[in-house]
């Protein structure tokens, strides 16, 4: 047992209701201080297949309970959330390094808001019968079967329960893959998840790195559901490991999305949007770290923008009053840094930032600004995950719009503008799963989540969850003899 801000964390992986060791492990290693704190088990292909294997034998009995009981479960899982809110948010700050604040008051309470959603949407889920040429069609959603979940680092326990919660909800059991850099969180999902009554072998996690477990997890052939979020060349393998047996996919990966600033925008609204992508210490998926700004007003903003960002506090994400904590770990920084040395080569300049905090030192990364990066340059194109934003103006509403749409992702774009018909004719011609304006990071579960282009195939969110986690099945029965 490790004991990690106080909280005790069961190092094993969860496989059929049970704690397993395996021989080898790993150290979780906390990006605050570069401590380790906590030795996890490093599973591989044997772990895999007994998970999944358990999770095959408590399929038909899951699959056969109750909307209802399912319901109720997920909601007792709820409940065990939030009586350990701040555990959670403890021991999540400690192992990914995000702040304390937002763990507690945001993060952690979504997690349980995540089943609680889908618990109640699959009470309402399905629709009437119909007609055709006097034969009844009823469309039925059937659990899949062994959904196999592979989440990243930067979001962790919030990220596995978008899909953990749907796909139990469905009738699916669960083999969960947590990131390798933060383990931990899935470790105390897995002790609330027994709390709460879920029978054995319902929901299993194994621990280890990706290659190890995720790889043997995406071939086998009796995981029925892939859901990943992640990078794109890690999509490319489990979309290869999964092609022989043809296993559904659905991938959330990376955006470079952009933040449209129009001169009749809000400025002080469109200055705020801006500084708010430096949230996660910018390691945030759908982070607008493109900023088009229109030429009119681009002094005006870069000075307010510089003003505003100048005052976040860095540091110890543990302290309430911190607005940019560490970034994950030290690989990660170091090609965080890659990216803005080869930006400054490449003639980029930056207005603020350029380095790791030297005062604070360890993994703390100064929120950057590039301007003058030039067109095609890899720091307009390629996602960093990092704080690290750039700067681009544009001339008309064409121009903004092609600039917006120039990359190979489309996970999300952000318009700021006073003209409610520059909304409309903007939104429509954008290239993105979600689009915001005059807001950013507002998210329904009852709306499709997901990417265009190379940020992802397939949509999550209310229905969309469950016709991925279903065999969507039609039954068509011609009229009975009277
Ligand atoms: P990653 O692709 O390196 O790892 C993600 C997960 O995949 C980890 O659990 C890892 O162990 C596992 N993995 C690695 N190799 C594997 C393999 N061969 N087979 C199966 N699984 C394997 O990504 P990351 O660095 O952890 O996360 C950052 C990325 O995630 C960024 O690109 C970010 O944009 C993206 N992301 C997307 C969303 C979204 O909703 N679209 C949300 C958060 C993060």
């Amino acid at each position: 047992m490790a004991t990690v801000a106080g909280v005790a964390v069961e190092p094993g992986h969860w496989i059929g209701g049970e704690r397993t060791g395996s021989h080898a492990t790993f150290s979780s290693v906390s990006p605050i201080d570069e401590r380790p704190i906590a030795e996890i088990a490093r599973g591989g292909a044997d772990e895999v297949n007994a998970a999944v294997d358990a999770a095959r034998r408590a399929f038909p009995a899951w699959a056969a309970t109750s909307r209802e009981e399912r319901a109720r479960l997920l909601h007792a899982i709820a409940d065990g959330v939030e009586k350990r809110i701040e555990e959670l948010a403890q021991v999540e700050t400690a192992d990914n390094g995000a702040l304390i604040r937002s763990h507690r008051r945001g993060v952690m309470p979504r997690v349980a808001h995540n089943f609680r959603f889908f618990a109640d949407w699959l009470l309402k889920l399905g629709h009437d019968d119909f007609e055709t040429r006097g034969h009844t069609n009823h469309v039925s959603w059937d659990p899949a079967g062994v959904a196999a979940l592979i989440t990243p680092w930067n979001a962790p326990l919030m990220l596995a329960t978008w899909k953990i919660a749907p796909a139990l909800a469905a009738g699916n059991t669960v083999v969960l893959k947590p990131a390798e850099w933060t383990p931990l969180t899935a470790s105390l999902l897995a002790d609330i998840t027994a709390e709460a009554g879920l029978p054995a072998g319902v929901f299993n996690v194994v621990q280890g790195y990706g290659a190890e477990v995720g790889g043997p997890l995406t071939a086998h052939p009796d995981v029925k559901r892939i859901s990943f979020t992640g990078s794109v060349p890690t999509a490319r393998t489990i979309a290869a490991a999964a092609a022989p047996n043809l296993t559904p996919l659905s991938l959330e990966l990376g955006g470079k999305s952009p933040l449209l600033v129009f001169a009749d925008a809000d400025l002080d609204l469109a200055v705020d949007l801006a500084v708010e992508q430096y949230d996660n210490a910018g390691q945030v998926c759908l982070a607008a770290t493109r900023l088009l700004v229109e030429s009119s007003i681009a002094e005006e903003f870069t000075a307010r923008f510089v003003e505003k960002a100048s005052r976040l506090t860095q540091g110890d994400p543990r302290d309430e009053a911190t607005d940019i904590g560490p970034q994950i770990h030290r690989r990660h920084l170091e090609r965080v840094d890659g990216f803005v040395q080869r930006a400054k080569e490449a003639g980029a300049r930056a207005l603020i930032g350029g380095g790791p905090n030297e005062e604070l030192g360890g993994l703390y990364y100064r929120p950057t600004l590039f301007t003058d990066a030039p067109e095609g340059a890899e720091i307009l194109t390629e996602e960093v995950f990092g704080p690290v934003l750039t700067l681009q103006t544009f001339d008309s509403e064409e121009q903004a719009v092609a600039m917006a749409n120039g990359t190979r992702f489309g996970l999300a774009a952000t318009v700021a503008t006073g003209d409610p018909e520059r909304a409309r004719r903007v939104t429509e011609r954008l290239v993105a799963g979600t689009v915001w304006v005059n807001c950013f990071f507002v998210r329904d579960l009852k709306a499709p989540f997901g990417g265009s282009g190379q940020s992802g195939v397939g949509r999550e969110g209310g229905d969309w969850s469950f016709d991925f986690y279903c065999d969507l099945k039609n039954t068509v029965t011609a009229p009975w003899a009277k």
